[in-house]
């Protein structure tokens, strides 16, 4: 593990616990995973393998196929070829398959997170009660959707599948992030090839033997695994959409290549979160808000409340209570119940996070990092404070995508909507305060596709998430994430 900066908190955790770690027995692991494709497990044509890692432990769980170029076109034509079938399924039918896939996913959840904390470092009790209920939740929620198209957009011709989509995964949340894509997609009546994240393919392996157990059409999903060059290869393709949730950068890029080839595009890109807490606020709950915005998931999260623009009357009780909070955060094994903070999802991702902190410090911010013990093996990164930061500061306008919290203050709302509008993106923002009124006014004004009030990083598959800015465009979720599955062209063919 690469050095540590030297934590400027003294106090340690006053309360220990006896580990409680979850068993992996329920895992079976394969030594080979090879592509998902046309129903079944195919060796790739590139004959390319690698490996994939528990970051908590730096251990090979086991080996994954690469697409290249031509394997993904072979997953193209498979889900080309199974359009006709799936799209003549009345919806009643094409609906059963996604219930299936839901309520699987449902018997078999604790498998599921198991294995997600495995492959990714998130905490067990994240993905045993967020990623793996959520993921559940989307399936079932779109399943609901696929027999009502007709009705769902009043005042528009009747609503026909775009065709094959081709869905662009990140690492932070793979089960959740697969729920997302392919849930509206599948009830929408397109069919689908998923390119899960290099590091954390598993669980889309273990959903495409779920997928096989539902008896849906063989090419309906192909999953096709490997790194950015097998995502490009998927982008330049010939299927009819391309739905990617990823790195501002690499959205770009897929846009670019997009452009004048008339595949649809959807992009879910990073963020740069305000979570506002003003002076009227219940701070102990806005405490627990902040630390839930920021440490969840190890800060590998989109929306992630990044930024803490605090009113400068309740800064110094604001910053005593978050820093108290901060030495009660257990930090380590992701198996264990009591984990808050798990392994960072790779190397590459520490690394950068290492980088963009040591450019804090460079920049004149004030550190503190609570005195908690890191495991010896895995990707660590301690929960992090800033102090002293000014808006130009790169930890204030960057997305470091990992536990660490930059505090800002301000004076009068204006002041504080200024600030947090003033970053590239424009994904999500929370705000604390006693009046409705001025959640309101608040709301109005921030440049965010999802505002939280005295709340934060909840989800629900009914309410539309996405962004503005270079955080992206387009919604998932709800009836707004089931459209750009759709064309509304009036034709009946
Ligand atoms: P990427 O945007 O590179 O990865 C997202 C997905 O896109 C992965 O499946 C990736 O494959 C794939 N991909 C990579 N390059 C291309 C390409 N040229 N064409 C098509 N697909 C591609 O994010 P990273 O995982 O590299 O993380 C980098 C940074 O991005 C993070 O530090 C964080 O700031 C941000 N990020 C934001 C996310 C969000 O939800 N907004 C999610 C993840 C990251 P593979 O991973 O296999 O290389």
């Amino acid at each position: 593990m690469a050095d540590q900066i030297e934590p400027t908190g003294t106090e340690t955790a006053t309360w220990e616990y006896a580990r409680a770690p979850e068993s992996t027995d329920i895992v079976r692991l394969d030594d080979r995973y090879g592509l998902f494709i046309n129903g079944e497990f195919a060796e790739p044509k590139s004959g390319r393998w690698f490996t994939t890692i528990n970051p908590a432990t730096e251990e090979p769980l086991a080996e994954v196929a690469e697409a290249g170029t031509e394997d993904v076109a072979v997953a193209v034509e498979a889900a080309r070829a199974a359009t006709d079938a799936w799209q003549g399924l009345p919806g009643s039918e094409r609906a059963k398959y996604v219930f299936r896939i839901a309520r699987q996913l449902q018997e078999r959840a604790r498998e599921f997170a198991v294995l997600e904390t495995m492959n990714g470092g998130k905490p067990i009790k994240e993905s045993r009660d967020v990623d793996l209920p959520l993921a559940a939740a989307h399936f079932f929620y779109y399943a609901g959707w696929a027999d009502k198209l007709a009705y769902a957009f009043p005042g528009r011709p009747t609503p026909r599948p775009v065709g094959v989509a081709g869905q662009i995964i990140p690492w932070n949340f793979p089960m959740l992030m697969a729920a997302w894509k392919l849930a509206p997609a599948l009830a929408a009546g397109n069919t689908v090839v998923l390119k899960p994240a290099e590091t954390t393919p598993l669980t889309a392996l273990l959903l495409a033997q779920v997928i096989q157990e539902a008896e849906l059409p063989p090419g309906v999903v192909n999953i096709v695994t490997g790194a950015g060059e097998t995502g490009g290869a998927l982008v330049d393709a010939p299927v009819d959409k391309i739905a990617f949730t990823g790195s501002t950068e690499v959205g770009k890029a897929i846009r670019r290549a997009t452009a004048g080839t008339g595949k649809r595009l959807t992009l879910e890109l990073g963020g740069k979160a305000a979570n506002i807490v003003f002076e009227d606020a219940p701070l102990d709950q806005a405490v627990e808000g902040v630390i839930n915005g920021i440490f969840f998931n190890q800060g590998h999260v989109c929306c992630a409340g990044s930024r803490l623009l605090v009113q400068e009357p309740v800064f110094d009780a604001l910053l005593t209570k978050l820093k108290d909070r901060l030495q009660t955060l257990r930090v380590g094994d992701p198996l264990d119940k009591n984990t808050d903070v798990g392994a960072i999802n790779s190397r590459a991702q520490l690394e950068k996070i290492e980088e963009l902190v040591a450019s804090g410090i460079d920049e004149g911010a004030e550190i503190y990092q609570p005195a908690c013990d890191l495991p010896e093996r895995g990707f660590w990164f301690r929960p992090t404070l800033f102090t002293g930061v000014s808006q130009s500061h790169r930890i204030a306008q960057e997305e470091i995508f990992g536990p660490v919290l930059s505090i800002i203050t301000f004076r009068t709302p204006e002041e504080a909507v200024e600030k947090a509008n003033n970053t590239p993106y424009g994904l999500s923002a929370g705000v604390w305060t006693e009046k409705g009124s001025r959640i309101l006014w608040m709301a109005q004004r921030l440049r965010a596709g999802v505002v939280w009030a005295n709340t934060f990083n909840r989800f629900d598959p009914t309410s539309p998430f996405g962004g503005y800015k270079e955080s992206g465009f387009g919604r998932e979720g709800g009836l707004h994430g089931l459209e750009p599955y759709l064309t509304f062209d009036g034709s009946t063919s």
